[in-house]
């Protein structure tokens, strides 16, 4: 399998090429030359396979160029029910008799879904690096999970280091602790005055700056890598063989969504056959994605009108891997691609609306709701009440927006992508009480912190990697 990019037919290698590169040298994301696809007959086969052999089965022919058992061991090492709590990893629990399903993506090391692709990609990492006899330095851009997520995954990874940016302040209290507790000798955690948008700003800054990027080996984790979104896609297929539907029946998933990574993986395990009718995106007040969809029309926001709510890890003013979906929509028209973000990046709509690629959104079987911070206490209430279960304030925005699109006798999964502990303030001005902590997060917060803080300037970045890699 080889990976073209989003912006011209340009051949960027294979799976190991792509998982490295980060961007591709025009600009655009990596995307598979084909989509395989899986038929019903195999879907039946599947249901008695554990979470470790359907995740090889899915993966497998994007992934042409790691060994079958090489393979099967890095999946293995990635997902034990030891990092994961169970050996479903991502199991799917009914909500009462009602047709709500939560599928539970957080009960991984960070407590957000995250892991489940970070978990992968630390694994893989180890494993092309050490064949290729390379080391790499991740920089990467958080709003609140990716980073705890990424640095979980690479502790003790000897041919990795981490350097992760955060908007300083705008995380919550136990986010900050699960990072800037960390002590590794592999990890530099920057917190950047600014909001998130600043932090992938600076971190395309750097990489468009190629000498510097290869003279210290700057790789990414962050949500456009190729790696995480396959990753993801393995928990739609478990969660519709979960599901107790005949193959074939309807499915409906809704997605607490920020910059489209998720909901892409579930749209790739849709083209690949997999029978799921709707994909709903959820949207928090920072409702971009929200907006394309009722309108057609893909508004960026710039950080400073990037709204701070109580599902933090939804505040983005743009969706980086929605251009990937646009590009499946256009039916792989790079030369349109290209034109299309340049105008975003000019502060322009693109005139997806006026083309024919609006008319293969409306027929993709996406759609899109949006809640405020009101919905979201309304509905951790609404569910711990009626189901005697805590969510977090994501999962709450996936819930609240799949109830409205919920429809009688299909199944609306929900996926559920951080553990309320996660977000005490929220959950407790919701229900008057915390969550249960997992043990090995009880006194989190008062551990010391190892965080640089930064003023939002690339030169400063830079300086601080070189002087981090001159001490190591
Ligand atoms: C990252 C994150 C999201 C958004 O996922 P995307 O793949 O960026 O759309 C939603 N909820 C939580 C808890 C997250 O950490």
């Amino acid at each position: 399998m080889h990976y073209l990019s989003t912006r011209s037919s340009h051949d960027l290698g294979s799976f190991c090429d792509v998982l490295l590169a980060g961007l591709a040298p025009d600009g655009g994301l990596a995307m598979p030359e084909y989509i395989p696809q899986i038929e019903h007959a195999t879907l039946s086969a599947w249901q008695k396979l554990s979470y470790q052999d359907l995740a090889f089965e899915v993966m497998r022919p994007y992934i042409s160029d790691i060994p079958e058992a090489e393979l099967r061991g890095i999946i293995a090492r990635s997902y034990t029910a030891e990092k994961f709590g169970s050996e479903a990893i991502t199991p799917l629990s009914r909500l009462g008799a009602s047709n709500l399903y939560l599928l539970e993506l957080s009960n991984g090391p960070s407590l957000a879904f995250k892991d489940i692709a970070m978990q992968f990609l630390g694994e893989v990492f180890e494993y092309v690096l050490a064949q290729r006899g390379e080391r790499l330095n991740i920089l990467g851009a958080t709003s609140g999970d990716t980073g705890s997520a990424a640095e979980y995954a690479m502790i003790g990874k000897d041919n990795v280091n981490v350097f992760m940016l955060s908007p300083h302040g705008r995380m919550s209290a136990f986010q900050q602790a699960q990072m800037y507790s960390l002590q590794e000798p592999n990890i530099v955690n920057i917190a950047v005055q600014g909001v998130f948008d600043d932090c992938q700003d600076l971190v395309k800054a750097v990489n468009a700056d190629a000498d510097f990027k290869s003279q210290y080996h700057i790789g990414a984790v962050n949500s456009i890598n190729w790696a995480r979104i396959l990753a993801q896609s393995v928990y739609y297929f478990k969660a519709y063989l979960a599901s107790g539907v005949a193959i074939g029946e309807a499915v409906d998933v809704c997605v607490p969504s920020g910059n489209f990574g998720n909901l892409f993986s579930g749209y790739l395990a849709k083209s690949m056959g997999l029978p799921l009718r709707r994909l709903i995106v959820a949207s928090n007040e920072n409702d971009v994605l929200h907006e394309f969809f009722s309108t057609g029309k893909y508004r960026v926001r710039p950080g400073k009108e990037v709204a701070k709510t109580s599902s933090p890890s939804m505040d983005i003013g743009k969706a980086s891997n929605f251009e990937r979906f646009i590009y499946l929509m256009s039916d792989g028209d790079g030369a349109q691609i290209t034109r299309w973000w340049q105008e975003i990046e000019q502060g322009h709509i693109p005139s997806i609306h006026e083309h024919g690629t609006w008319q293969a959104v409306k027929e993709s079987g996406l759609g899109a709701g949006r809640s405020t911070h009101q919905d979201r206490l309304n509905t951790i209430a609404g569910i711990e009440r009626r189901f005697a279960r805590l969510i977090d304030p994501h999962t709450a925005d996936g819930v609240f927006v799949g109830e409205q699109f919920a429809e009688e006798n299909v199944p609306m999964i929900c996926l559920e992508t951080a553990l309320p502990a996660k977000f005490e303030d929220t959950v407790m001005e919701a229900v008057g009480h915390p969550a249960e902590r997992p043990a090995r997060f009880a006194d989190i917060e008062n551990l010391p912190k190892y965080v640089e803080v930064i003023e939002n300037d690339v030169e400063k970045l830079k300086s601080l990697i070189a002087e981090k890699l001159a001490e190591s």
